[in-house]
C-alpha cells in the first residue's frame, strides 16, 4: 500500500494493528512523547525510542457526541492523560457516556473498529467486565 506518511506514523500504525499500542521515550531528557515525532519536542534530540506504555491514566476531558438512537446513540469521545503524562483522544467505553467524568481512571485496549482496522479505547479501570 503506497503511502506518504512519515516512518514514525507508518512504524505507529503497524504496531498499532497487531495489537499493540505505542509511544516514544526520548533517550536524552526521558520525556514521553505522542503523537509519534521524529524529534522531541521537549531537548530536539532525535534519540527516540518505541515504548509499551503501562495502559493506564485518567480521563483530561469529555464529550458527550449527541447521535440519533437509530445512528447508534450519543458516544463519548474524551482526551485522557496516561499516567506517562501524553495526552490522546480515544474513548470511553462500557458506561453511559453521560457518566464519564474527568479525572476517571481508565485502562487502555486495543480493538478492532468495524472497518477492521484497530483503535485505542479506554475503559474505567476496575469495572467487572474489564479484565
Ligand atoms: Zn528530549
Amino acid at each position: 500500500m503506497p503511502s506518504t506518511l512519515p516512518a514514525t506514523t507508518e512504524s505507529f500504525l503497524s504496531e498499532l494493528n497487531q495489537g499493540r499500542f505505542l509511544i516514544q521515550k526520548c533517550n536524552h531528557c526521558q520525556s514521553h512523547l505522542f503523537y509519534p515525532r521524529n524529534f522531541c519536542i521537549h531537548c530536539s534530540k532525535d534519540a527516540l525510542s518505541w515504548i509499551e506504555p503501562l495502559g493506564t491514566g485518567v480521563v483530561y476531558s469529555t464529550t458527550t457526541v449527541r447521535r440519533k438512537p437509530e445512528a447508534g446513540g450519543d458516544y463519548d469521545v474524551s482526551i485522557i492523560e496516561l499516567d506517562e503524562g501524553v495526552r490522546l483522544m480515544s474513548q470511553v467505553l462500557g458506561l453511559d457516556p453521560h457518566e464519564v467524568k474527568i479525572g476517571m481512571r481508565v485502562q487502555l485496549s486495543v480493538v478492532p473498529d468495524p472497518s477492521g482496522q484497530q483503535k485505542v479505547v479506554f475503559h474505567p479501570l476496575g469495572a467487572d467486565h474489564v479484565q
